[in-house]
């Protein structure tokens, strides 16, 4: 057990003070504050070890949340629970030791530099691994792809799909770059100001159940993609040509975080596609105080650590033309060029 320690060892020799256990709200009120995911959309793939090693905790307190309503599935006398769950539980336990609390931290480190940095060109190395879990055999892949050239950025060293059964990987060296465009149009500015000023608290939601965001809206949270797809709604109503699309958020630790990734794109009055990346803003606002540079930067600007796509909000970045009627299954590993 680690619960001796004051300071807490991070990669790059920061540490970080962690905070009394007796100034943590204890679980049970944890628990009640989140929105648990619905039953139709929950996953429970993660066992009871995974969830005290990510939530620093022990059998008691796991058995103190799920009498608190953390939703569990008993398979072979083990105990499982859905991951966003796991995540959300600890990004909002105030402990300051558990995983997703110190992986935010890390992800968003950058948010409270100055943010010219995140406005120069930045290359990549992009790889995607494509899964088609119900395979019928060879056929080709489809894939929603890096969309940067449109934004000022390149691709090079294109390792295409092949025709393949199974799996499947592209890679390419990506270039994307930063630009400030804030928003001019009154409207959008009002519109992206009431969503940020109307309380969604900002949850961990699977993908699935983020295209159904106004379920996600009913529950009083928020993620990436159910809330451009709601933002890009309301700049349609305003009469503005609006559309919510995936990207990917680079930066994320190999698998510690799958962060899913839209935004918004909006044609503003100045007639520039601008992009609002209004999930990144409230989660840099609930991680510190200290990013207001970086929200404005959400509001309209590009800036190089999103690689956008050509999918759309609520569309799956890829599939395999063999038949099988799930949609492939997409690993990102997206790392610095240089
Ligand atoms: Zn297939």
């Amino acid at each position: 057990m680690t619960r001796s320690q004051t300071r807490l060892n991070l990669p790059g020799g920061e540490t970080v003070p962690q905070q009394q256990e007796t100034a943590c709200p204890p679980w049970e009120k944890v628990a009640e504050a989140i929105e648990f995911v619905p039953d139709q959309f929950s996953r429970k793939t993660q066992p009871e070890s995974v969830a005290r090693e990510m939530l620093h905790c022990d059998a008691t307190d796991v058995d103190r949340l799920v009498g608190a309503g953390l939703p569990v599935e008993d398979r072979d006398g083990v105990r499982y629970f859905d991951p966003n769950d796991l995540y959300n539980l600890g990004m909002y336990s105030h402990r300051r030791n558990t995983q997703p609390e110190l992986a935010f931290r890390m992800l968003f480190r950058f948010a409270g530099r100055p943010v010219d940095d995140l406005l120069r060109p930045k290359t990549w190395s992009f790889r995607v691994r494509l899964e088609c879990h119900e395979c019928a055999g060879v056929a080709p892949w489809l894939l929603e792809g890096p969309d940067v050239v449109r934004f000022g950025g390149h691709l090079e060293e294109i390792t295409p799909l092949t025709p393949s059964e199974g799996s499947a990987e592209y890679a390419a060296t990506v270039t994307n770059t930063g630009a400030r465009t804030p928003l001019v149009s009154a409207t959008l500015r009002k519109l992206t100001r009431d969503y940020l000023h109307a309380g969604y608290r900002w949850q961990m939601i699977p993908v699935p159940m983020q295209a159904d965001y106004a379920l996600v809206h009913e529950l009083g949270v928020t993620s990436c993609i159910a809330a451009s797809l709601l933002l890009a709604e309301r700049f349609r109503a305003a009469g503005y040509r609006a559309e919510a699309k995936r990207g990917w958020f680079t930066g994320v630790l190999g698998g510690a975080l799958d962060l899913p990734h839209a935004c918004v794109e909006v044609t503003d009055d100045d007639g520039v596609t601008k992009t609002v990346d209004i999930a990144k803003a409230q989660l840099a606002a609930r991680l510190s105080a200290d990013t207001e540079q970086f929200q404005e930067l959400c509001l309209g600007s590009l800036y190089n650590k999103v690689i956008p796509s050509t999918a759309s909000g609520n569309a799956s970045f890829g599939r395999h033309e063999c038949g099988s009627p799930q949609p492939a299954q997409l690993r990102a590993d997206i790392r610095s060029a240089r």
